[in-house]
């Protein structure tokens, strides 16, 4: 099974969000006026390409989504211990609040202790590929990506500026949960709303980047699993009678890159194209009001059905072949 750079990136943002206990986000925060901050460690970037592909996917969701943050994002690699101990260094600097009681040398220190932290150094020195996006729970609140081997990422342009567009439209949906709930819960998105609309809103901004064919790209996530994994979608329905787009468990038990991830993509073309919903409710504009109203009533009030007829009429559609599923597209 060859699970690619673009699944590394997804499954560990999603992996990062779902383990990290610190992690919760402000209702509703308003945009921010600061752009975001890449840091890069040394024996990266010698050309200047991976900060510009990276920026390519960056600039683009932006400019959809607006600007939230203040995001960072962390592009390491192994090549040298003493620039990724300044950049962990600049991170724990970046983390501080200077309204805490104890002095920011103290924070600094207690940051750079952490299990977590001292883990994630020693798996970017050894050149494993970890991390993923995060965000803190306290003030001061803000987002990273953090890349711990970005030598792949310099080396796939294409997966790069994916991997950007993917990571962004989830600061863009934390920013309107109350992560500090479960996923199933009302104030918060299950896991298909958040990896499945990012894997679709991704494909569809590369796309109109010009960097890949969006329906061969749908049709893909159905024969083979595309960049994403295996089994596809046609071997996962055919191997499994029940699966609900909002059962929480996939994680633990396996399916998370099937039902999550293709489905949810899937699940997310279905409101656009047979629901009819415009692409820009359905990506952005129904998340304003997620934590005014819950996401059962702001889903069916953008999406124009209940959430429990939803996931019916989309297993009925799902179920046929490639042929009649792709004509949503015509
Ligand atoms: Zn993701």
């Amino acid at each position: 099974m060859r699970l690619s750079l673009l699944l590394t990136f997804l499954l560990s943002c999603s992996i990062a969000v779902l383990a990290n206990g610190e992690e919760a986000v402000k209702k509703d925060k308003p945009t921010s006026n600061v752009a975001p901050v890449l840091l890069v460690a040394a024996g990266l970037n010698d050309d200047g390409s991976l900060v510009e592909h990276y920026q390519r996917g960056l600039r683009y969701a932006i400019e959809y989504f607006g600007n939230y943050g203040p995001y960072y994002v962390y592009l390491l690699g192994p090549d040298s211990e003493q620039s990724v101990r300044e950049i962990y260094r600049q991170r724990a600097l970046s983390r501080v609040d200077p309204n805490s009681a104890a002095s920011a040398q103290q924070q600094i220190n207690e940051f750079l202790k952490r299990s977590n932290v001292v883990t994630e150094i020693k798996a970017v020195l050894s050149g494993k590929a970890e991390g993923g996006l995060t965000w803190t729970q306290d003030s001061p609140v803000l987002y990273e990506d953090v890349t711990t081997n970005a030598k792949e990422r310099e080396q796939n342009p294409i997966e790069n500026t994916w991997g950007a567009l993917h990571e962004y439209h989830h600061v863009f949906q934390m920013a309107h949960c109350d992560t500090k709930q479960e996923r199933a819960s009302d104030r918060h998105i299950n896991s298909w709303m958040a990896e499945g609309m990012a894997s679709y809103s991704s494909a569809k901004f590369m796309e109109n980047l010009g960097l890949v064919d969006f329906k061969g790209y749908m049709l893909e996530l159905r024969k083979s699993g595309a960049n994403i994994g295996r089994p596809s979608i046609n071997e996962f329905l055919a191997q499994t009678e029940e699966w609900q787009l909002d059962n929480e468990s996939y994680w633990d038990q396996g399916g998370s890159a099937q039902v999550y991830y293709m489905l949810g993509a899937w699940a997310t073309a279905y409101l656009i194209h047979v629901q009819g919903v415009d692409e820009v409710t359905v990506l952005k504009e129904w998340y304003h009001d997620i934590a005014r109203l819950g996401k059962s009533v702001a889903f069916k009030k953008h999406m124009g059905l209940p959430l429990a007829d939803f996931y019916k009429k989309f297993d009925v559609f799902i179920r046929q072949s490639d042929d009649e599923v792709m004509q949503i597209f015509q």
